[in-house]
């Protein structure tokens, strides 16, 4: 069973991941089915890292979940994970990787067979990959995190020492307060 904070909290974790996916569509490459170029994809490779069109994310599909695991930008929840990896990715650097090879006067294909085709010679068999493509953006990805870990460490201190100024001001109203009061308390008695 699940509460109501809860239930609030996935939806506003919903929100927050709908916002980066749409921001992230606004990019040039995101534009544009990372398989057959066709305008305005709404579906995604999550463990890819691109952004597809529907008849290319039925085609994924089939390639099975080893290969790629497919999902609706706006009909599907989404796990911080997921966002994750389309954020690593994303269609700039899947070309980068996945068609590094692909010859300059490639003709994308463009009827459903041939589409399927290359799509299954593009990450079922990796024709077009570049394995050290892949090892710089690991490298990088590992070094976004690095600076993302200590970015979060650097922030740490402020939060305790906030508290203890808190804690201390406490202190003195109680003191003052304590020490008029119990001034006008003697008075008071004697
Ligand atoms: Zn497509």
């Amino acid at each position: 069973m699940t509460t109501r904070s809860e239930r609030e909290k996935a939806q506003k974790l919903n929100e927050q991941h709908q916002a980066i996916l749409s921001r992230m569509l606004r990019e040039e490459d995101n534009k544009y089915c990372a398989d057959c170029e066709a305008k305005g994809p709404r579906w995604a490779s999550w463990n890819l890292g691109v952004f597809i069109c529907i008849r290319c994310a039925g085609i994924h599909r089939n390639l099975g979940v080893h290969i790629s695991r497919v999902k609706s930008v706006n009909l599907d929840q989404w796990t911080p994970e997921q966002i994750q990896c389309m954020q690593d990715m994303g269609n700039t650097k899947a070309r980068l990787l996945y068609e590094a090879t692909l010859p300059e006067n490639f003709r994308r294909p463009q009827t459903d067979q041939s589409v399927e085709f290359f799509i299954r010679d593009k990450y079922e068999r990796k024709k077009y990959y570049d394995k050290n493509a892949a090892a710089t953006l690991s490298k990088e990805k590992e070094k976004k995190r690095e600076e993302k870990k200590k970015e979060r460490e650097s922030e740490k201190p402020v939060k305790p020492v906030a508290m203890e100024k808190v804690r201390k001001t406490l202190v003195i109203i109680y003191q003052y307060i304590f020490t008029n009061f119990s001034f006008f308390f003697f008075f008071f008695w004697a």
